[in-house]
């Protein structure tokens, strides 16, 4: 029995579209076996996505993307099979998330300096009860017709060197992987293509990530390209590291790829869940391989 792992999402406690349970659901419908949701820098999804799991038999993956920073740039590092009450984690986050508010503001400033009033309150509108970040910018400026998708708003308005972009201190690498780690979890580097390093700084990256007890990197995920997956797969392979994968999906729209069959790892990864009991043991509900029960009329 081949099994459908996804190790990367979001729900609207950070910035995705759908609630926990409608996410779970989701994943469900997408026939994913072993599901890992892994909101920014917040865990309170976790306790639902745990009981929806077991009501559509699905084996819950406790994780987080916490937000980092390292040599100035924003790095996101994924914890899988964390425990959340851990209080370094914990405290930690709620660190990471009181910043998210103050670097919010310094975006809404930014904005405001070119003319764009009210981003704050827009931004803030869609982020709701969860944690605030750039897409919620980006929605609340798309939705005000000054941009015509999330990535040309991220392009033009929301990146490094832009009016709304603000420089902000997160995590530091070691503080990441130590409260992951420390809590039982492990410690993934999330969508490696995506901080357009250069091969010097990925290489020194790799190295210090390892080096602090990092444990794998994500070789499949949405935002990487096909000659992606190779390339990861080989530093992956050279670094000694393990090779994670995920859809990152945030809902529709937002996504780069839809849940459910991800392309398979290259041939020389050894998946993060290689020795994972929540994956040797999965046991697959009878009725989620029988096909949908057709109605008499
Ligand atoms: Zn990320
Ligand atoms: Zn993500």
């Amino acid at each position: 029995m081949s099994i459908s792992i996804d190790l990367h999402a979001h729900s609207n406690i950070s910035d995705g579209l759908l609630t926990p349970a409608e996410l779970m659901e989701h994943a469900a419908m997408q026939r994913v076996d072993v599901f890992a949701l892994t909101d920014h820098d917040d865990t309170a999804g976790l306790q639902i996505a745990e009981s929806e799991a077991a009501r559509w038999g699905m084996q819950l993956i406790k994780g987080v993307e916490i937000s980092v920073t390292w040599k100035r740039r924003t790095l996101h590092i994924v914890g899988l099979k964390i425990d959340p009450e851990y209080p370094p984690l914990k405290e930690g986050l709620a660190k990471i998330r009181a910043g998210r508010h103050v670097r919010a503001a310094g975006m809404a400033a930014g904005l405001e300096k070119i003319g764009i009033s009210g981003s704050l309150e827009g931004a803030y509108a869609y982020a709701q009860e969860g944690i605030i970040s750039r897409t919620h910018f980006a929605r609340f400026l798309v939705e005000q017709g000054i941009a015509k998708d999330n990535k040309a708003v991220f392009k033009r308005y929301l990146v490094k060197g832009k009016p709304g972009y603000f420089e902000h201190e997160w995590a530091n690498l070691e503080e990441a992987i130590s409260w992951i780690t420390g809590s039982g979890g492990v410690a993934v580097l999330a969508h490696p293509g995506r901080y357009e390093l250069g091969r010097t700084n990925m290489l020194l990256l790799l190295e210090e990530f390892r080096a602090l007890g990092g444990t794998a990197i994500e070789v499949v995920t949405g935002s990487h390209t096909v000659d992606q997956y190779v390339e990861f797969a080989k530093y992956a392979h050279q670094f000694g590291l393990k090779a994670s994968q995920g859809s990152d999906y945030h809902g529709k729209g937002i996504s780069y790829m839809g849940m459910g069959r991800l392309p398979t790892l290259p041939g020389k990864c050894i998946p993060v869940w290689q020795d994972w009991d929540e994956v040797k043991h999965f046991v697959r509900k009878p009725e989620q391989d029988s096909p949908p029960v057709q109605l008499s009329l």
